[in-house]
């Protein structure tokens, strides 16, 4: 098990992510430069040189060779690129996946791997902390580490729920620092428009289908969690009154239809023949009519849903994500012709409809983001409680910097 990280006040924590962030803005400073931009006093600026050089976050770029002569440059301190930032890990059905980036919000890499579904919570953090060690490697890189975003299947209506105290107890005590916890569509939502398919654009829907179906929604450039965390639960809209009974307790909602169980399910039930997504992929490929005219069915529920929601909500761009949209135009046709028909007339040339782009580790790079908590999207997101952590969450401690990530997918 990794050891916790040394123990440090909100106070100290804001400290050194200011002085970080200057780091980030600047490059390398010298002690004086540093003291005059972030306002410490010399003792408070001692003291949190000497926490950050412990960690090693802070690295000097001149060793200090013996006694300084006439015009030698004063030595400069610098960011350790190889240290944490923050860690991002999304816990979803059936599978993990973890991210990471570093000091200067460079990624360091991302990472995932399927289970079982049903997978007792012990052994998902196991796999979690596997994962973020063959990412990050080496203790020093924790020991720096901002916090962690987390996150998980279905609304939280507060951050010490049931089951997942206990969780976010336990991922703090596996990797330090505070634990935040939300919605992994969500998250994933917030990803798609921080870095990807909707990077930039300020009415944003997304939606997943995977082995559940969900999504989020960015209003006015930001990410909205609505009453009780509820915002984005997109699958579990009715569109069936006589359909199949649902996890939520509902009937005919959009997941039990749309999801990949569902789709398999109903194409087995129409004749088909094929027990997973790429012998479906396949099948569809190969022009078989029962998987065609599954696809349409299910993609025109699919864009009467979005209809709906793009006349409530108003997005510019509805995101589609999940291992399902990777069929493509099979699918997404559909959807696009649904959703022409049943928005109203204003938006109906105007709204564009994309694939997602970061793949399997949206909702990991979304933790990320809400670890870090500086992206411009979480502006007016209510502020998580931190569940575990040795010092609490500093959200504000930081310099407000857009999370710049070199993303390589
Ligand atoms: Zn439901």
């Amino acid at each position: 098990m990794l050891s916790r990280p040394d123990v440090v006040s909100p106070v100290r924590r804001g400290h050194e992510q200011a002085v970080l962030g200057l780091l980030r803005g600047h490059g390398p400073l010298n002690r004086g430069e540093i003291s005059r931009r972030c306002g410490l006093s010399r003792t408070t600026l001692h003291d949190t040189l000497r926490g950050l050089l412990a960690t090693g976050a802070v690295v000097t770029a001149v060793p200090d060779e013996g006694p300084r002569g006439r015009g030698r440059p004063a030595e400069k301190l610098t960011l350790n690129t190889s240290v944490g930032q923050a860690l991002g890990i999304d816990f979803a059905r059936r599978a993990v996946h973890v991210a990471a980036v570093g000091v200067t919000y460079e990624l360091v890499g991302s990472a995932g791997e399927a289970h079982a579904p049903g997978l007792p919570w012990p052994d998902r953090v196991a796999l979690a902390e596997r994962l973020v060690r063959g990412l990050a490697g080496a203790e020093p890189w924790r020991r720096a580490l901002r916090g962690v975003g987390v996150g998980v299947v279905g609304p939280l209506t507060g951050a010490r729920d049931g089951t997942l105290s206990g969780v976010g107890t336990l991922l703090g005590e596996r990797f330090g620092g505070p634990v935040l916890l939300d919605n992994n569509t969500r998250l994933a939502a917030l990803a798609e428009s921080t870095w990807g398919a909707a990077a930039g654009d300020q009415d944003v829907l997304y939606l997943r289908l995977s082995y559940g179906v969900g999504g989020g929604v960015v209003a006015g450039g930001v990410l909205h969690r609505g009453a009780d965390g509820v915002s984005g639960e997109i699958g579990h809209i009715p569109v069936d009154p006589a359909g199949r009974p649902c996890e939520c307790g509902g009937t005919g909602c959009l997941e039990t239809v749309a999801s990949i169980r569902a789709v398999l399910d109903a194409y087995r039930a129409r004749g088909g023949h094929g027990d997973d997504l790429p012998a479906l992929a396949a099948a569809v490929a190969a022009g078989d009519p029962i998987a065609r005219g599954l696809l349409r069915d299910v993609g025109t529920q699919i864009g009467r849903v979005l209809a709906a929601l793009s006349n409530a909500i108003g997005p510019r761009v509805i995101v589609i994500g999940g291992e399902l949209a990777q069929i493509g135009d099979p699918l997404l046709g559909p959807v696009r012709e649904a959703l022409n028909a049943g928005a109203v007339p204003i938006s109906r040339h105007r709204l564009t409809l994309r694939r997602a782009a970061l793949g399997d580790a949206a909702g990991a790079l979304g933790a990320v983001a809400l670890a870090l908590g500086d992206s411009p999207l979480l502006s007016r997101y209510p502020a998580a409680e931190p569940d575990s952590g040795p010092a609490g969450a500093d959200r504000n401690g930081g310099v407000a910097v857009r999370p710049r990530l070199a993303l390589t997918f």
